[in-house]
Formats: structure tokens, C-alpha cells, sequence
């Protein structure tokens, strides 16, 4: 019943991306920032960033849009994706276009306004044929790597969001806050493989629960898929200090 919430909620999240896709653009920040405007997405990049050092990354489980599309496309791909150095792209570019935030910022002229419906018609992103193209173009963006590669191949590979989350839990994480996780009782595990099947991220989860670092997994987006599929309840959701 959880998981079919949770697809429910994730979907109807894509499906209002037309709507809320400015509030998750990399491009309208540095715009803004020329402007010394704080955008909507620098907003909701703050929140994502605060949030989840007490939440990790549900967010990416429960609400993404990105997310919602990917899982769809896993009816097609659902293999897992490869891991690796792959997951390292997304920190790359991460931190080149965090870079230019700051410094377009720096040179930016006009006195810091806060505009959260920068660039929006009446808070609604799309609201031109020329945005429907940007809009698409985003779609392919997310979508191609989840259909070469397999299981949310995009929040692995390329995903703009993801490291504010991974920092935000890591910083949870170093001042051994109470934090969202995964817990698991190695133990108790039969070894079903039950858990990798259904791994929205492709995890090798059943791996991850014999070395006992489920709780540290940075690519694990606390979705509960795992824990709703084995039969033995080795799996459950725990808010408390996590250390690292
Ligand atoms: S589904 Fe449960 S019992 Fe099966 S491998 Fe995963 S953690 Fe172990
Ligand atoms: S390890 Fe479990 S909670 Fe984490 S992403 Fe995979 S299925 Fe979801």
C-alpha cells in the first residue's frame, strides 16, 4: 500500500512539472543571480539542502518529478544501472555550476530582492510554445539516461539536486543529529534478493545489508521500496542518530 501511495504521489508530481519546473532550474538561478534576485529555485534548493539533514533524501522517494518520469521509464529499462565512477558526474558538474552561482552573484548588480515566482506566469512555469520546448528538452535530458542505462539512471549519472542532498545528510550525519534512514538486521537476512528487485535506484541492496551500510548508502533515497518487499523484516525506516 506504501509503495503504490508513494508511485501515486511521484507521478502526479511529474505530471504538475509543467507547472513547477522553473522552481527546479539550474539556468534561472544564475539568471536571477545577475540580478541579485533570490529565485524560486534557489529557494527550493535551500530547503532541499536544510531538510535533509534531518530527512536525507526522501524528497528524491517521494516527491521528485525527475523521479516520477524515471520510474515510468523503468517499464521499458529496468535494469540497474551501473555504479561507479558514473555517480561521480553529477558532482562534477555540480560543483562547476555551484561555482558559477556564486560568481555571477558576486558580479551581479541591483540591491538582493527575494522573488520566488521569478520568470513564471502567476507562479506557473510553462506558459509559452518556447517553454514547452525548453520543457522537452529537459524531459530527454532525464528520460535518455533512464533508457540507456536503466533504474533512475539520471539521478545517479546527472542529477543537479541529488548532491544538496547528499551534503545536507552528511552534514546530519557529522553532527550525529537524529536523521531518516534505513536500518537493517543483517542477521536476520535469508538472502531472497527480494530487495534488489525492487530498488527504484538499482541498488545492490541485499550487498549493501550483508556489509551493514545501508544507513550510509548516499545513493539510497529512503523510498521503502525494500523494506514493503521482504518477507523476513530485515528492513525498517528509523529516525535517530546515524553515525558515520
Ligand atoms: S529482501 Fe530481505 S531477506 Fe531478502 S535479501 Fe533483501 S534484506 Fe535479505
Ligand atoms: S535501498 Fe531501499 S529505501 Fe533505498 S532506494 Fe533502494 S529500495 Fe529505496
Amino acid at each position: 500500500m506504501r509503495q503504490q501511495l508513494r508511485m501515486a504521489v511521484i507521478i502526479i508530481s511529474f505530471l504538475l512539472f509543467p507547472i513547477t519546473i522553473w522552481y527546479f532550474s539550474p539556468y534561472l538561478i544564475i539568471q536571477a543571480a545577475c540580478e541579485h534576485i533570490i529565485n524560486g529555485s534557489f529557494i527550493v534548493f535551500a530547503i532541499m539542502l536544510l531538510s535533509s539533514i534531518f530527512l536525507g533524501r526522501i524528497w528524491c522517494g517521494y516527491l521528485c518529478p525527475a523521479g516520477g518520469i524515471q520510474e515510468c521509464i523503468g517499464l521499458c529499462n529496468n535494469n540497474p544501472a551501473k555504479q561507479g565512477w558514473r555517480n561521480s558526474i553529477k558532482y562534477v558538474f555540480w560543483t562547476i555550476w555551484i561555482i558559477a552561482v556564486i560568481v555571477t552573484f558576486i558580479l551581479g548588480k541591483n540591491d538582493v530582492k527575494i522573488h520566488p515566482f521569478y520568470m513564471t506566469d502567476h507562479g506557473i512555469s510553462i506558459s509559452s510554445i518556447y517553454d514547452f520546448i525548453i520543457y522537452y528538452g529537459v524531459i530527454l535530458i532525464i528520460v535518455i539516461p533512464s533508457f540507456v542505462h536503466g533504474r533512475r539512471a539520471a539521478c545517479h549519472y546527472i542529477c543537479w539536486m541529488a548532491p544538496f542532498m547528499v551534503i545536507g545528510s552528511s552534514i546530519g550525519k557529522l553532527l550525529k543529529l537524529p536523521q531518516l534512514h534505513i536500518e537493517a538486521n543483517k542477521d536476520t537476512c535469508v538472502s531472497c534478493g527480494g530487495c534488489n528487485k525492487v530498488c527504484p535506484m538499482g541498488l545492490d541492496v541485499k550487498k549493501i545489508v550483508s556489509e551493514d551500510i545501508i544507513s550510509k548508502c548516499t545513493e539510497c533515497i529512503q523510498c521503502g521500496a525494500c523494506i514493503d518487499s521482504c518477507p523476513k523484516k530485515v528492513l525498517k525506516y528509523s529516525f535517530s542518530r546515524n553515525s558515520t
